[in-house]
């Protein structure tokens, strides 16, 4: 297969194809993160396109000429940015000159936009005739075009191909601010070139299996024994290590029986190697798998190293009150000693950071707050504090139920302060998952 996306990769029976092109000086600046490319590309993957390029290009308009032209040969692009009111705002009439498609007004985009803006003209001090000026410009489409009403005040553009330009893909033009991207989706997805697109797709078959306690290189390992017996070409693998979690995603066309064949075999060499680290298999996170288990029951923390960061994690979602009782940061000795109810005597036998200690605090929590279920963290994050015995990164859990049941771990984890608080968040996530799950 051609890596050049200009070469044809067009219709043919196989998925579409998208390029899409984030516009803005800013996001090369480096002041600004993409974040329309990569929701885009998601949105755009969940309806069976399969996206070839993000590109991120400056404001000037042979940079987004160059950019639109060098993604001749795939089925759809997708732009965001430049669509404003001020003159630097020049996607619209760069579309139109790669397509071949000239500007024209439509009358009743020009009303519509003239209203949005005339609500913000007092703010922006335009006069009379600027206004005027900007409500034409973005009422500006190319001949053939289906403006999308705006969400901002920029109207959004479907083009389809079959201009003058002789111009292959379809082009989908979306206003910069990500809340507006978002806003206006449905709305372009309805648009009648985006529907004779998607006339042609039909979406992925998706596995999202998440993994935790499984290093990229054994699933490297995993799927090279696969690819010794079948063939798995056909089958889209990604494998991405993200908050600690390992996740294999595996995407497919429904009908094609080789990469249902590929499909079916990596799940199965992962299971038998790997089984009892997947706690997912449709992309749930740790935070939701949780929040699910949680339901009926409640839970308290008490948090030494990571400072809250898991009573933080636990109380994000939603309805968190439902199941959430409390958190103790007991940073302190004296904080594990009076708040907890870990005995004096204790922590100078063991230590702070000590099986003992995450036992006893557990036990503390779960006594005063009355909850069903307690996690308690205490180690050593570092940088300073490590000794032979306890190194920096030496963490204790300790999960315990109010009927005494317990799952106690003393790991040293690998990396910097950061990567041992959030790290060890994680673990304790997957420790009450499974307390939960064996109970
Ligand atoms: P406007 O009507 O606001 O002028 P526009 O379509 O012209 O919309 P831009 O001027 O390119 O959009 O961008 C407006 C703002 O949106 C930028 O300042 C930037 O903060 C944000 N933005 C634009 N593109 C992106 C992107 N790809 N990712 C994240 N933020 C973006």
């Amino acid at each position: 297969m051609s890596l050049d996306p200009g070469a044809d990769r067009s219709g043919g029976g196989s998925a579409p194809t998208a390029g899409i092109v984030a516009t803005g000086s800013e996001l090369l600046a480096g002041r600004v993160h993409d974040a329309n490319g990569p929701w885009l590309a998601e949105r755009l993957g969940e309806l069976g396109i399969d996206v070839v390029q993000i590109l991120l290009v400056g404001d000037r308009p042979d940079e987004m000429e160059a950019a639109l032209r060098s993604l001749r040969g795939v089925d759809l692009v997708v732009t965001s940015g430049g669509l404003g009111p001020t003159a630097d705002d020049l996607t619209a009439a760069v579309v139109a000159d790669v397509t071949g498609r000239p500007l024209e007004l439509d009358e009743h985009m020009e009303k519509v936009v003239g209203d949005i803006i005339s609500r913000f003209a007092d703010r922006l001090r335009w006069d009379a005739d600027a206004l005027a000026e900007a409500n034409r410009k973005q009422a500006m489409v190319p001949r053939g075009a289906t403006a999308i009403r705006p969400v901002g005040t920029a109207p959004g553009l479907a083009v389809p191909p079959g201009g003058e330009g002789a111009y292959a893909p379809t082009v989908l033009v979306l206003p910069g601010p990500p809340r507006e991207v978002r806003g206006m989706w449905d709305d372009a997805l309805a648009t009648a070139p985006m529907q004779a697109l998607l006339a042609r797709t039909a979406p992925f078959e998706e596995t999202h299996l998440r993994l935790f306690g499984v290093p990229e290189s054994e699933i490297a390992a995993t799927l090279r024994a696969v690819g010794e017996h079948t063939d798995l070409a056909p089958l889209e693998i990604t494998t991405c290590l993200r908050d600690f979690t390992l996740e294999v995603d595996l995407r497919r066309r429904p009908d094609d029986a080789a990469a249902r064949a590929a499909h079916d075999a990596v799940v199965a060499e992962i299971d038998a190697r790997h089984g009892k680290a997947v706690f997912s298999r449709t992309g749930e996170t740790i935070d939701e798998i949780l929040f699910g288990l949680l339901e009926g029951r409640t839970i308290a923390t008490a948090e030494s190293c990571t400072g809250g960061l898991l009573a933080g994690r636990l109380t994000a979602p939603a309805g968190a009150s439902a199941h959430v009782e409390g958190g103790i940061v007991s940073y302190s000795n004296e904080a594990k000693e009076h708040l907890l109810g870990v005995p004096h005597a204790l922590i100078a036998t063991h230590g702070a950071v000590s099986p003992e200690a995450a036992h006893a605090m557990a036990g503390g929590a779960i006594e005063r707050f009355g909850a069903d279920v307690a996690v308690a963290i205490s180690g050593i994050a570092g940088p300073g504090g490590g000794t032979a015995e306890k190194p920096v990164g030496y963490v204790c859990f300790s999960v315990r139920t109010a009927d005494g049941r317990e799952i106690a771990r003393d790991p040293v984890l690998p990396g910097e302060r950061g990567d041992v608080r959030e790290r060890s968040v994680v673990l304790a996530m997957h420790l009450v998952r499974r307390i939960l799950t064996e109970g």
